[in-house]
């Protein structure tokens, strides 16, 4: 019996230690952004429609175009509790700006611009 309770607490740690914690995601302030909206029509996206410069299909809720100066693209970006991936680059997204990709062109008329505190989520290495 004893051996068995043993077993038993050897996989009981292995199995803890093996759980992915939030603590392996730090997030980074990256200070006040300029919030802007854009869409695939010809006076935002300039012809490219759904074609962000890092070859990715951009998506509502999720692609949005930063200065790669600033914010390196690939990176989690958080944005009024929301993470979105900055997959694009614009001409006008220069410095602490961020467009953020919608679907319909109301919708950027609609939200306008906005300021607001940005994370950037970056994954603590294990050592
Ligand atoms: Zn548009």
């Amino acid at each position: 019996m004893e051996s068995l309770k043993r077993i038993f607490l050897f996989l009981l740690i292995l199995f803890l230690f093996n759980q992915p914690t939030a603590a392996k995601t730090i997030k980074i302030n990256m200070g006040e952004f300029k919030i802007t909206f854009y869409c695939p029509c010809e006076e935002c996206s300039k012809g490219y429609g759904r074609q962000t410069s890092s070859g990715k299909t951009a998506c509502s809720e999720h692609t949005i175009a930063v200065d790669p100066k600033i914010i390196d693209i690939g990176s989690k970006v958080l944005i009024y509790g929301k993470v979105y991936t900055a997959e694009d680059t614009g001409g006008k997204v220069k410095g602490d700006h961020i467009d953020i990709f919608v679907d319909c062109h109301e919708e950027t008329e609609e939200k306008g611009v906005k300021y607001t505190q940005v994370k950037v989520l970056k994954k603590k290495k294990d050592k």
